[in-house]
């Protein structure tokens, strides 16, 4: 038990191991893994002859940096089959992640691997302090994409009361918030509050009895985070996973908020310079990497998992001793660089979340005119502030463009928009538009 929040433990044994205990957990488990993918994974075995490695020469954990990454077009490439380590009788599911810029990408689970996944999502939930006593609305999507099902073994797995709403048709959702009484919410950030302007509009948030909010698949600021607190009046952790290496459950904060920490039994974090690809030291931010030592069906080696982050290996002060990985800033894809300046969409959510004329609605439309890179920013006006007078407008305008300027060290152009205007996300919002690709 923590002495400050009250918070169970789910695997105290793992989750508590001492630093040594787990080097010499992960070395064991990552010899075996090597040794399997190099025998049953032809593009593993490949890529270890081309370096002359053999799975011999993996002794313990410090030689993870040796072994070949993997990345997203690997998987492509080895569609669909391609990177399956057991034979397919050993297969029970499939999931796929959404093929938006080419081809699907499929991940692979045996028996142990759906039961691995919902013991790290069993983690994840305790350390928020959901217990075997609350009921859980899920609504990430059901189906290929991993966060609903995922979310859906950690509540049962705890014996909590699972309600697997799935996305879509928001007004019915608030109904059962309110009805079943709900006291978590697992989402994404962006449709947490999408609820939670509905919710407002209802009426009913004196009804609700939600005080756990778990939200992940993508990433959001601080600002963000008190900003759901206060309008749904819920503690919001935030969750993080990929379907590559399980789903969700490959980290989760704990009643810190300082850090996700890792299921690293299974899961060994790295982080690497993205142009470099050299590992980086304890607190530097780069592209987080995953080697997967457990899993049965596909476990990957060294996935570049192109999400930002930094590594702590101190000992948290809810008791834990598993490395937690900062809070992902962004994507190395989704890093605009316009006049040579490094912008993150997360850098322009902290400012404009903010400001109290606007709704925490937005998007960014890159573009180039006279070969000059412009950045337009378009925020939602609150019903309340809306005015049609231009000197108010351009005042507000103004206000909002000199913030974003000095948070960036770049002039953008603000537009601000009608309420409602902005299309809502029910899913991982799409919020930046960059034009200069479409050309
Ligand atoms: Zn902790």
């Amino acid at each position: 038990m923590c002495p400050r929040c009250c918070m169970m433990i789910w695997n105290e044994h793992i989750e508590t191991m001492s630093r040594d205990e787990m080097h010499q957990l992960q070395s064991e488990n990552l010899r075996s893994a090597v040794k399997r993918v190099y025998e049953f994974v032809g593009p593993y075995r490949r890529k270890m002859q081309q370096i002359g490695l053999e799975p011999g020469d993996i002794k313990s954990i410090d030689d993870l940096h040796k072994l070949p990454f993997t990345t997203k077009d690997d998987l492509r490439d080895a569609y669909p089959y391609g990177m399956i380590s057991v034979p397919m009788e050993q297969v029970i599911r499939l999931h796929a992640s959404s093929g938006t810029t080419g081809k699907q990408t499929v991940v692979a689970y045996t028996k142990n691997d759906i039961d691995l996944w919902s013991e790290v999502m069993a983690r994840s939930l305790t350390m928020t302090g959901v217990t075997r006593n609350d009921i859980v609305h899920v609504s990430y999507g059901y189906g290929l994409f991993t966060g609903g099902l995922g979310s859906h073994y950690g509540a049962e797995c705890i014996g909590a009361v699972t309600v697997p709403v799935s996305t879509g048709n928001t007004k019915r959702q608030v109904q059962l918030l309110r009805d079943f009484g709900a006291t978590v919410l697992m989402c994404t950030p962006s449709y947490a509050l999408y609820l939670a302007e509905t919710i407002e509009q209802a009426g009913f948030l004196d009804e609700l009895k939600l005080r756990v909010g778990i939200f992940g698949a993508e990433p959001w600021t601080e600002e963000m985070r008190l900003m759901i607190e206060e309008k749904l009046r819920l503690s919001a952790h935030d969750i993080y996973g990929l379907s590559e290496i399980i789903g969700p459950g490959v980290s989760c904060e704990c009643g810190m908020k300082n850090g996700l920490h890792v299921a690293e039994d299974h899961f060994v974090p790295e982080i690497i310079d993205p142009k470099t690809d050299k590992p980086m030291d304890e607190g530097e931010y780069g592209e987080l990497v995953f080697t997967c030592i457990t899993k049965e069906a596909m476990p990957l080696i060294r996935y570049r998992t192109r999400d930002i982050s930094s590594l702590n290996y101190q000992k948290c002060e809810c008791g834990r001793t598993s490395v937690r990985m900062s809070k992902p800033k962004g994507r190395v894809d989704d890093m605009l660089i316009i006049r040579g300046v490094n912008v993150f969409p997360s850098q322009i959510e902290s400012v404009l979340m903010g400001i109290t004329e606007t709704a925490p609605f937005f998007m960014l439309v890159v573009d180039r005119v006279n070969n000059l890179d412009t950045l337009e920013v378009k925020v939602e006006m609150r019903p309340e502030f809306f005015s049609d007078e231009v000197r108010v407008i351009e005042r507000l305008r103004n206000r909002i463009a000199r913030e974003i300027e000095s948070a960036l060290g770049l002039s953008v152009i603000v537009t601000l928009a009608e309420p409602k205007s902005i299309e809502r996300s029910e899913g991982k919002a799409v919020r930046v538009i960059d034009r200069r690709k479409l050309y």
